[in-house]
């Protein structure tokens, strides 16, 4: 039987560690909730870089490593496509497509936080829903805007910002009600590609409001790729898991 280390942090993620025995280990950075009511074993924290996890995987024994991080955790997948190697081990990925925009969309990709800034331009509502990186921004918010920030941590208003601690799935009419409240007049996403978070798209397209698609970053080349976990979790079984 192989010994499995998956890289989590998505919920396609949990859901696969939630079928994996003891034998087994989940690891999560600790950004999120970690779940205490797992078969496998559960660690939290870094490894300290991709030298770091090759030496985990050689001490615990590990046999198969799977990448089922977030599409924009590019970091942890490159450590873990580098760890593999170096322990002689095999490394899969699952890799959620993005979503793709209709003819109805209007959507601009941006690539880094200085273009971001700049297709903001005029705008004056911005919705933003990447994660925390809007809060180390929060004191450079120019004059005519005033920010929406949804991520996992809440934390007070200041005069130009709202910060919305909040952790998906979003529904249709949370997502229709929180527009309205705010009268957003640019969304601004990644493109990750989960059915938990897609509503927004769709109030964005509902209102002509411009989203602002934060480009996908490059991920490493692994041993295998998925697009599903059901089909990810098929090919453990096979494996003899
Ligand atoms: P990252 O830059 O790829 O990872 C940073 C470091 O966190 C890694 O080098 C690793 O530390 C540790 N790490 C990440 N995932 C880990 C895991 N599953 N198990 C153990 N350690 C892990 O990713 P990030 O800074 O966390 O996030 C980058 C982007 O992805 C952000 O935009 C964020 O919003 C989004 N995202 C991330 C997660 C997540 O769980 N990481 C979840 C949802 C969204 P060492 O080098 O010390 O091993």
């Amino acid at each position: 039987m192989s010994r499995i280390l998956l890289l989590g942090g998505i919920g396609e993620a949990l859901n696969l560690a939630r079928r994996l025995g003891p034998a087994h280990v989940y690891s999560l950075a600790g950004l999120g909730k970690v779940p205490d009511d797992l078969a496998c074993q559960v660690r939290v924290g870094g490894f300290g870089g991709a030298d770091g996890l090759a030496a985990f995987i050689r001490e615990q024994g590990i046999d198969l490593l799977v990448d089922a991080t977030h599409p924009y955790a590019a970091q942890i997948s490159h450590n873990a496509a580098h760890a593999a190697r170096q322990a002689g081990i095999a490394c899969w990925a699952l890799r959620r497509p993005g979503w793709q925009a209709s003819s109805e969309d209007d959507w601009r990709e941006v690539f880094d936080w200085p273009s971001l800034i700049a297709a903001l331009g005029d705008f004056q509502r911005p919705l933003f829903t990447l994660g925390r990186e809007p809060l180390e921004h929060l004191h450079e918010i120019p004059a005519h805007q005033h920010w929406t920030v949804r991520c996992l941590q809440s934390q007070p208003a200041t005069p130009r910002a709202e910060v919305i601690g909040a952790r998906g799935p979003f529904s249709l009419d949370d997502e229709r009600a929180l527009f309205e409240r705010l009268d957003c007049d640019v969304l601004v996403s990644k493109n990750s590609g989960s059915a938990a978070t897609e509503h927004k798209l769709q109030v964005a397209r509902e209102r002509g409001v411009p989203v602002l698609v934060l480009q996908r970053p490059i991920l490493p080349a692994v041993d295998r790729e998925f697009a599903e976990a059901e089909v990810l979790w098929q090919a453990l079984l096979t494996n003899g898991v």
